[in-house]
């Protein structure tokens, strides 16, 4: 079988991957994505349990890629964020919301569903002449001076100057790559469904912090939310295995009848949770970005946003470096794109983790630090901008398509 040449492979064409073939494709680069799922057309999804509320800058990347006008109407807007902790049975609950408006912004982001978002990214890699998708598996590579050598399982054999894994958080191509990860298991289970209820959302995302772990409910369009409620593994074992209506009922008690009356529309799902960061996104000719880099547990919704960062700067530098008549898998180029995302993805992986054993604690000193802390937050106005601000729009390492900016 002869060898096929392009300029970059990406290996994992799930939202971060997708997005980040479409982004190459489009500026001219040939790029062979491969996957051995790939997702189902726009028109045969249906949403599935999982959304992904995508905050600030992601929605200017999902733009830039072409996708937001199909994606739009299936999104709800938030306008409203507000965490609510109930962790003190005894006591009143404490909370804080944080208004788009206070930000200058009509809102803070999106929830959209998980299944056409990748349809709709994957239906734009099949439109792009210069995109070439291999449904197949990764098996090895081998770097040397002057490019890589890609091998898929289906025997394929692909040389190009770069790779890119994108594989997701067990990712082959890091492991194959010796790049070590730090690890760590919280030991919960993220359960994730769809549900109708009778009173309006009005765009309020509401993450409630109890002492097993947060529990949020983000909107959807009309009456619907998307749920994710973490528990230890234990206990979600129990709950992913009640009736539908006992199922109901435990819900409705854990978000203190929030949206009024419930009924369930898709799921429940469980995803174990963990952290997994790579100790170095870069290895010659190699470079890892998205859950393949670094996955969190999904406390404020850091994970894909933090993904399509890493997608938009590695498109940017890599277009400019071509446009220099630069070779895209150098090293010079890779170390670029390293010092551009490491303090972005530190901090908020390390953000991530603590606040996740923060807010999942029974110790009754923490439990009080945690209510005061959002007391605090609250009552402080610049504190609580402050807040906000961070959480919106990083600065760290803005790329120009994050900007809304072309490439
Ligand atoms: C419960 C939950 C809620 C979440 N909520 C949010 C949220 O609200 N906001 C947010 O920003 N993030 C959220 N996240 C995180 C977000 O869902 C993930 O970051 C995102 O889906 C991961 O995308 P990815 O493209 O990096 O990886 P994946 O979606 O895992 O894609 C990896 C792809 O690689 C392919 N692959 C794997 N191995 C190979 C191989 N050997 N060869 C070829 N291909 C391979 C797979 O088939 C897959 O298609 C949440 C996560 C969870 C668990």
């Amino acid at each position: 079988m002869g060898t096929k040449q392009t300029d970059i492979v990406i290996i994992g064409a799930g939202a971060a991957g997708a997005t980040l073939a479409v982004l190459l494709g489009q500026v001219g680069f040939d790029v062979v994505l491969v996957d051995p799922y790939p997702p189902k057309s726009f028109k045969q999804t249906e949403t599935t349990g999982r959304t992904v509320a995508l905050i600030g800058s992601s929605v200017e990347i999902l733009k830039a890629a072409g996708v937001w006008d199909k994606l739009e109407g299936l999104s709800c807007p938030m306008h409203t964020m507000k965490i609510i902790d109930v962790s003190k049975g005894d006591k009143e609950p404490v909370s804080i919301e944080f208004d788009a408006m206070d930000a200058g912004r009509d809102e803070f982001g999106y929830n959209i569903p998980n299944a056409p978002l990748r349809a709709a990214l994957f239906e734009r890699v099949q439109k792009l002449k210069n995109i070439q998708f291999r449904e197949a598996r990764f098996h090895d590579y081998r770097a040397d001076e002057h490019g890589v050598t890609v091998r898929l399982d289906s025997g394929d054999e692909i040389r190009a100057q770069l790779l890119i894994g994108a594989d997701g958080k067990n990712s082959a191509v890091r492991e194959f790559a010796g790049i070590q990860t730090r690890n760590h298991d919280y030991g919960q289970t993220a359960i994730t469904c769809i549900i109708n209820h009778s009173k309006s959302h009005q765009n309020i995302s509401t993450e409630c912090h109890t002492p097993n772990g947060p529990t949020a409910t983000v909107p959807m369009p009309g009456n619907q939310s998307s749920v994710v409620w973490v528990e230890t593994h234990e206990k979600a074992e129990g709950l992913l295995h009640l009736k539908k209506h006992e199922f109901e009922q435990a819900l409705q008690a854990q978000i203190h009848n929030l949206l009024g009356g419930l009924t369930l529309e898709k799921g429940p799902e469980g995803w174990p949770l963990d952290t997994v960061k790579a100790r170095d996104i870069i290895a010659p000719r190699l470079a890892l970005a998205a859950e393949a880099a670094h996955a969190l547990p999904p406390i404020t919704a850091q994970g894909l946003n933090l993904s399509l960062r890493d997608v938009a700067t590695l498109a940017e530098i890599l277009t400019d470096k071509a446009r220099l008549g630069v070779d895209i898998g150098s090293q010079p180029v890779l170390n670029a794109y390293k010092k551009r995302r490491h303090l972005d993805i530190d901090t908020r992986v390390a953000g991530v983790d603590i606040l996740n054993r923060f807010v999942a604690n029974d110790v009754a000193a923490i439990k009080g630090a945690r209510r005061a802390g959002l007391k605090t937050l609250d009552s402080i106005y610049p504190l609580k901008m402050l807040a906000m601000r961070v959480g919106l729009s990083p600065k760290i390492d803005e790329s120009r398509l994050a900007r809304g900016e072309a490439l």
